[in-house]
């Protein structure tokens, strides 16, 4: 690939920067080639990656075992479309649906459809199952919520950068403060017969990893089930071991009516989301009432199959609890050798750094340049939040090497 020796971080970068629309504003790094937790620029330059797209990529990247059933399924048959069975989608359903316990699966692509497909599946539940007059349904969802960029879903955002002139907006969504089961008390208490399901991360990601209290999913899901209300978690960012446990839902030992994957579930190696739900749910969606012509395709099922095998052969769960736990521990002792961190939060290894500066503030994008020239990449969210989440195939003494250069960093930044 790198044979021209012209073609530098400047070039890709001006392609992008050219050709490209605007609605990212990626670190000027160019990515080549990953391997594990590791990521190389066009320079050659080795980073350890604490992005891990956005959890993505929990299995490392370009993991051995997942490439092998990319490449053999995508010699035999890549798409079939859902007209016709294919010899792969039944063993993944098969096998998705027994790991988290579910009746049935329905596959769709990125994280946001399978996002609407639950919207969907819970409004005509509501009106099938539990009779909420047509079209009155509503859906409680949080302040700070991310769940994906189509016009249904930043209908319900609070984010102005996410709904700002994309206006006329899908109506049926009522927001409460998240982390606050008061407020989802209230609302239900008020008007549950006619609210189809809630809607909830069980930690904000994209919010900054905003880690609600201990109890805060388990009453919210004892309050649904006391007033008929589906719970319906979305896990593409939480899901797949990523917070120390297969979901981040069983940390409070609730298993929601409709939970939504994504992300991890390929090991980034292909677009793959699900929604998974019992047959009372399940059932409501008949033949020609929703779909998509790559849900399900054969090469997506084998990823899959590989993806959730690597996640459970490799025992990523645990090692993530136990790694983020010292992870945590490590940065909480560089936090008084530095003004600049006010602290670190997360569960397993789905952590941020909060930074001692305001959100507006250029500090903690400057610290990831930083971090950069040091060979670790990591993103700022909203200002000056730095989200650390490395793949979970990541050792202890690697862990322990990020630590020093997260330290090392952060001290020369001070100085
Ligand atoms: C990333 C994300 C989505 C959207 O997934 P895409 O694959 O980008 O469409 C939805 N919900 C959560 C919690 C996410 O983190």
């Amino acid at each position: 690939m790198l044979s021209d020796k012209s073609k530098t971080t400047s070039y890709f970068v001006g392609l992008e920067e050219s050709y490209g629309a605007h609605n990212y504003h990626p670190l000027p790094v160019v990515l080549d080639r990953g391997k594990g937790v590791y990521v190389w620029d066009v320079e050659r330059k080795r980073y350890f990656d604490f992005l891990s797209a956005y959890s993505a990529v929990n299995q490392g990247h370009s993991h051995p075992k997942i490439i092998r059933a990319l490449t053999h399924q995508a010699r035999q048959i890549s798409l079939t479309s859902r007209a016709f069975y294919n010899s792969v989608l039944g063993e993944y359903e098969k096998k998705i649906t027994a790991l988290f316990g579910y009746d049935r699966v329905l596959p769709m692509n990125s994280g946001t459809e399978a996002v609407e497909t639950a919207l969907k599946l819970a409004r005509k539940w509501s009106y099938t199952v539990k009779n909420i007059p047509r079209n009155e349904a509503k859906i409680v969802v949080c302040e700070n919520n991310f769940h994906g960029r189509t016009t249904t879903i930043i209908s319900f955002s609070s984010d102005p950068d996410a709904y700002e002139n994309y206006g006329p907006f899908t109506p049926g969504f009522i927001r409460i403060p998240y982390n606050d089961v008061h407020a989802l008390k209230q609302i239900l208490e008020k008007e549950a017969q006619n609210i189809a399901a809630f809607l909830v991360e069980p930690i904000q990601g994209e919010a900054g990893v905003f880690v609600p209290d201990e109890g805060y999913l388990s009453h919210s899901f004892t309050l649904c089930k006391k007033h008929g209300v589906l719970f319906v978690a979305d896990e593409v960012q939480t899901g797949i071991a990523r917070t120390g446990k297969m979901l981040a839902c069983d940390h409070e030992n609730i298993k929601p009516d409709i939970l939504i994957l994504g992300k991890a579930l390929s090991g980034g190696m292909y677009p793959v989301s699900a929604v998974l739900a019992d047959d009372e749910i399940m059932k409501v969606i008949q033949p020609g009432q929703h779909g998509s012509t790559f849900g399900g395709n054969p090469l997506a099922s084998s990823v899959a199959i590989a993806a959730l095998d690597v996640v459970t052969e490799e025992n990523l769960a645990p090692k993530a609890q136990r790694l983020g736990e010292i992870f945590r521990n490590e940065v909480q002792k560089i936090i008084p050798k530095t003004s600049l961190i006010k602290s670190v939060r997360g569960k397993g290894l789905l952590n941020a750094i909060l930074i001692n500066d305001t959100p507006k503030s250029s500090t903690a994008w400057d610290l990831c340049m930083a971090l950069k020239k040091n060979g670790l990449l990591a993103k700022p969210t909203h200002g000056n939040i730095i989200r650390l989440a490395p793949p979970l195939v990541i050792t202890e003494p690697q862990l322990l090497e990020c630590v020093r250069i997260i330290e090392k960093t952060f001290l020369e930044f001070d100085k």
